[in-house]
C-alpha cells in the first residue's frame, strides 16, 4: 500500500468490488456531539432558545467559535466534518481488490432559524425563502472551488434519522469525487436524453400530471409526486418544471415558489400523524467543473421512514438490504393520503 495513503486519518472512498459501488470512510471523525435526545420532547414543549444548543444564536460550538446573535439562517463550517478540505488526492490499488481514494470536501452546517423550537413546516414562507437564497449562495460560492466536484445539500430531520439536535438545520457537503447516487442519476438522465432531447424529468413531470393519482402538490414552477417507483411509504420527489441543473439558476419567483412548496409539503407530511414528521430529503443537481449535462434536471428527494403512526417506523432490512427495496401501501394510496391532508399546520388548526 502507498505510504502517503493513511487509512486510519485520511477521509476517503473505497470499492466494494462486488457492485462497484464507493463507501465514504471518515476515519477522524469519532466525537460528534449526540443532542437528538431531546427529540423526545415535542417541539411544542421545546424552548425557543436552548444554552446547550450548539446551534442556537451566542453559543459555543466544540470547536470553541461563538455563534454570532443571528436573526435568519447562519452557516458555518460543520466542527465534526466528514471531509475535509486539506486532505490530499492520492488512490490505491491493491490488485484491483484494495481500490480506495482519498475524498477531499467541505462540510457546512445550515441552522434554518434562530428558533430553536420551530421546525422547517412551523416557519414563515419568508423565513424559509431566506433560506433558499443561502442555499442559492452557499451552492454559488462553493463551485468556484475548481477542485469540488459534486454538492450535495440536504436536511436529516428527527432523531429516529440519527439526526443528533433537534434545532432546525440542514447541511451542505462538497466533495471532490462524485457520490454513488449521482453518477447512476447521472447515467439514466444522459441515456433517456441523447434518444429523446427532452430531460427524463420534464417527459416524467408531465405523465404524472396527465395520469393525476400520483400527485401531491402542483404549482406554476414545481410538481410534487409521491414517485411510480418509490420505496419509502410517503417518499416524494419534488420536480421543477422548468429543467435547470443547479439551484443557482432559479429565479426570485421561481425561489419563492420553492419556499410556498417545502412549506406546503412538510405540513401535509406532519399532519399525516399529527407528529414533527422525521425524513432525510435532499437535492440532486448536476456535478460542477465540469462539461455541462442539459441531461441533468434539478429535483428533490424527500424519504421518510414512518409508516402506520408517529411510531411505527419502516425498517429496510433482510430481503430489502438483501435483494432490493419492498412496499405495501402503494404509492398512489400514499399520494392520496398527502393530498386529503390540511394545509394548515395541525398545531395551528
Ligand atoms: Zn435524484
Amino acid at each position: 500500500m502507498s505510504n502517503s495513503f493513511d487509512f486510519a486519518s485520511n477521509p476517503h472512498t473505497r470499492i466494494n468490488i462486488l457492485t462497484g459501488e464507493k463507501v465514504l470512510v471518515s476515519p477522524h471523525r469519532n466525537k460528534r456531539p449526540w443532542q437528538g435526545q431531546t427529540e423526545e420532547v415535542s417541539a411544542a414543549q421545546r424552548p425557543t432558545y436552548d444554552e446547550q444548543c450548539y446551534l442556537c444564536p451566542g453559543n459555543v460550538r466544540a470547536d470553541g467559535a461563538t455563534n454570532p446573535d443571528y436573526e435568519a439562517s447562519f452557516v458555518f463550517v460543520n466542527d465534526f466534518s466528514a471531509l475535509l478540505s486539506d486532505t490530499e488526492l492520492t488512490k490505491v490499488d491493491d490488485d484491483n481488490l484494495l481500490i480506495a481514494a482519498t475524498e477531499k470536501g467541505i462540510c457546512k452546517v445550515i441552522s434554518f432559524t434562530p428558533r430553536h423550537d420551530l421546525t422547517l413546516p412551523e416557519m414563515s414562507t419568508e423565513a424559509i425563502k431566506a433560506v433558499v437564497d443561502l442555499w442559492q449562495n452557499e451552492f454559488m460560492e462553493l463551485a468556484e472551488k475548481e477542485w469540488i466536484r459534486y454538492i450535495q445539500i440536504f436536511e436529516n430531520k428527527g432523531s429516529i434519522m440519527g439526526c443528533s439536535n433537534p434545532h432546525p438545520h440542514g447541511q451542505i457537503w462538497a466533495q471532490s469525487s462524485i457520490p454513488v447516487e449521482i453518477a447512476k442519476e447521472t447515467l439514466q438522465q444522459e441515456k433517456y436524453y441523447q434518444n429523446t432531447g427532452e430531460t427524463l424529468l420534464s417527459a416524467y413531470a408531465r405523465k404524472e400530471i396527465t395520469r393525476e393519482e400520483r400527485v401531491v402538490i402542483e404549482n406554476d414552477h414545481f410538481l410534487v409526486v409521491v414517485p411510480f417507483w418509490a420505496s419509502w411509504p410517503y417518499e416524494m420527489l419534488v420536480i421543477s418544471k422548468r429543467p435547470v441543473q443547479h439551484i443557482t439558476q432559479f429565479t426570485e419567483d421561481e425561489k419563492t415558489a420553492l419556499a410556498i412548496t417545502l412549506k406546503e409539503l412538510t405540513i401535509r407530511y406532519d399532519n399525516i400523524f399529527k407528529t414533527s414528521f422525521p425524513y432525510s430529503a435532499g437535492m440532486h443537481q448536476a456535478p460542477v467543473n465540469t462539461t455541462p449535462s442539459p441531461a441533468w434536471h434539478w429535483h428533490m428527494h424527500f424519504y421518510p421512514p414512518l409508516l402506520r403512526s408517529a411510531s411505527v417506523k419502516k425498517f429496510m432490512v433482510g430481503y430489502e438490504m438483501l435483494a432490493n427495496p419492498q412496499r405495501d401501501i402503494t404509492p398512489e394510496y400514499a399520494a392520496e393520503v398527502l393530498r386529503s391532508q390540511s394545509t394548515i399546520h395541525y398545531k395551528h388548526g
